[in-house]
């Protein structure tokens, strides 16, 4: 068995909202490039191709009677670019930490500081509080320490966009459509998809019937509230270190008590993060 990996994985407002709620639980994303089955040898038992890949060097040839025997394989064979059942993804969300920090880039803001998430307007705090609220920033440059939800999948496929059930479509979190203002009431789960799909990818995304990679997946409890795990770990021998959100803080870190811990969040909790942990573990040690 191959380990699990991570990801990350960009989420609109209304979609981390759905997952927030337990209202999503599958994302469908459009098959790319190579993995799209195409025919390409229109006189063998297999004439149609499609390209899977596990290594960002190596790809493999997958054959189909048909298209869809084709796509489907590519499904189960593990070539999703989101990952395999049993990895995980972490959501990217549009964020904003406090505006004395509007000038500091991403990667050079202190894993310590307190992130507001504009889908629901919450803000983690991790000892310190947030000031004032600072400029709008995109998913897309969210750091890993600052994203609070982390997916595990648990089944990927390759279908058609169209080929959606109504049960499908809610577990995509349509739900939230029925509550804008002048919402058309007589429509099902599948035409509020679909609308959606069309608002992102434009109508003839949805007209195309493309292939979609459908991954579905389940949220992990990331709650600091749910660990409480004290340890040795920043050179003390008194237990020094606390969990937050899945990595260790130092608690002597700390200028006054109860004030902000300035350092830490490199190393894995052993208790709620144990697979990282014993990986970091294992780097530590070579
Ligand atoms: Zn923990």
């Amino acid at each position: 068995m191959s380990q699990a990996k991570e990801r990350p994985i960009l989420f609109s407002a209304p979609m981390v909202r759905a997952i927030l709620e337990g209202r999503k639980t599958v994302t469908r994303r459009p098959v790319k490039g190579g993995q799209i089955p195409r025919l390409e040898y229109p006189d063998s038992p297999e004439p149609w191709v499609a390209v899977g890949q596990h290594h960002p060097r190596y790809g493999f040839v997958v054959h189909g009677r048909t298209e869809q025997e084709c796509a489907v394989k590519v499904g189960e064979l593990g070539a999703c670019p989101f990952g395999e059942p049993g990895d995980r993804l972490w959501v990217r969300e549009a964020w904003t930490a406090d505006a004395q920090l509007d000038g500091i880039s991403p990667r050079n803001l202190s894993q310590g500081e307190p992130i507001l998430y504009q889908a629901d307007g919450s803000v983690r705090q991790t000892g310190c509080a947030m000031i004032s609220q600072g400029r709008g920033r995109p998913s897309i440059h969210m750091p890993r320490w600052a994203s609070r939800i982390l997916l595990e999948i648990t089944a990927v496929r390759v279908e058609r966009l169209q080929d959606i059930s109504e049960d499908q479509a809610e577990a995509e979190g349509v739900g939230f459509l029925r509550h804008i203002p002048d919402a058309d009431e007589t429509l099902t789960a599948a035409q509020l998809f679909e609308c959606l799909w069309s608002s992102i990818n434009g109508d003839e995304s949805w007209s195309s019937n493309p292939w979609v990679w459908v991954v579905e997946f389940k949220a992990i409890d990331t709650d600091p509230a749910g660990c409480d795990y004290h340890g040795s770990h920043f050179g003390a021998l008194y237990p020094d270190a606390q969990c937050v959100d899945g990595f260790l803080w130092d608690e002597d870190s700390c200028d006054v008590p109860g004030g902000p811990l300035m350092s830490g969040g490199d190393i894995p909790c052993p208790k709620c993060n144990a697979g990282a942990y014993t990986e970091h573990q294992r780097e530590a040690n070579q």
